[in-house]
């Protein structure tokens, strides 16, 4: 059995826990956290305080960091690596060479691994660009994302004057993907790859064309692309648009020689994205556990990790099953 400790306990935190329960191989054995651990319903597994991490060292074979990337994992990430194999889900794309420096000098000294950055982007949306453009030299990878949630765009939302609650989806330009898929010549901008839409829920008597107006105008998040604003009652937002889904696609398109066309696409659609990169956490972590057991130490991403440490079959069955 793999001894497995959760730190962090939100959304990510409980779709691990959620994860861990369906590996026969996996317990979960405690989750940590930095809240009044009696203050934290887990599905029974114990809570520890965060304080409380150096006593379990010896009682827990890795550490899933499910905290935040904006604010959580430039100090969780070295601290738990200095006590435990950890796996995390640090997405701060342009960030990922400096945390990747500051783990591994904290998983070195104290001899532990620690896989920085799993998860599906960055994660297996990663591998697939590079098995792409291995496999495939000569051409162009592409990804799109949605439909799905975006928490930063939501949370831009709910920062508006009059704007009580917010949820805003993420799609896919449907025509431009078709056109990408199929191998046809097609510009691709900010505005022709995705298109945002935005579910708010308004004061009592707030100007909705103003709120309108600041959000399809809002730099970086909604000017540069095709913006719908719908208004809805908060009773509507609960019942239609309470679920965090995402998903996306990723395609490479190249050629094998003079005139021949080649592509390999790989598609995700996420009713949870916490449940399903909680999900992809978990795995990371019976890797991690193997590839620690191995002696290696430092900081990995999911380049380094194999299929076979991945899954919970023997190298025996996978060769007879599914080579
Ligand atoms: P979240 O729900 O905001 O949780 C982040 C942390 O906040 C938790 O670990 C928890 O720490 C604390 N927290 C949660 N609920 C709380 C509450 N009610 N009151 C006070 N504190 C609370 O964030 P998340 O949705 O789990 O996302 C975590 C990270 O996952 C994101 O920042 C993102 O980087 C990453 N992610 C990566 C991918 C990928 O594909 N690579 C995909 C999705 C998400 P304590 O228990 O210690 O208080």
């Amino acid at each position: 059995m793999i001894r497995v400790a959760v730190n962090g306990y939100g959304n990510l935190g409980r779709g691990a826990e959620q994860a861990v329960s369906r590996n026969d191989d996996m317990e979960l054995v405690v989750v940590f956290t930095r809240r009044d651990p009696g203050s934290v319903p887990t599905q029974g597994a114990p809570v520890a305080h965060v304080d409380d991490m150096p006593r379990w060292a010896d009682k827990v074979d890795v550490c899933l960091n499910c905290g935040g990337s904006a604010t959580d994992l430039d100090q969780q990430g070295p601290a738990t690596a200095a006590l435990f194999t950890t796996v995390d889900s640090f997405d701060t794309h342009a960030r990922i060479p400096e945390y990747f420096a500051s783990v591994d000098a904290a998983a070195r000294q104290a001899g532990n691994l620690a896989l920085i950055s799993t998860g599906w982007d960055p994660g297996l949306f990663s591998m697939l660009r590079v098995l792409g453009e291995a496999v495939l030299p000569e051409g162009a990878t592409t990804t799109f994302w949605g439909p799905g949630v975006s928490q930063g765009h939501s949370d831009a939302l709910r920062r508006i004057d009059g704007v009580l609650d917010a949820r805003q989806y993420t799609l896919p330009v449907e025509e431009t993907l078709a056109a990408v898929r199929a191998g046809r010549q097609v510009e691709l901008t900010t505005r022709s790859m995705h298109r945002r839409d935005c579910y708010v829920v308004a004061q009592d008597g707030a100007d909705l064309a103003r709120i309108e107006r600041e959000i399809v105008e809002m730099p970086n998040y909604f000017a540069d692309y095709d913006t719908t604003v719908t208004f809805v009652t908060a009773e509507e937002m609960a019942a239609e648009h309470s679920g965090i889904p995402h998903g996306g696609t990723v395609v490479r398109r190249g050629t094998t020689s003079e005139g021949v066309a080649a592509s390999v696409g790989f598609d995700l659609r996420l009713g949870s994205n916490p449940e399903f990169t909680g999900s992809v956490v978990a795995a990371m972590g019976r890797a991690a556990t193997r590839m620690a057991a191995r002696g290696e130490a430092g900081a990995r991403t999911v380049f380094d990790v194999t299929l076979a440490d991945l899954s919970a079959r023997t190298p025996e069955d996978l060769r007879a099953h599914y080579l």
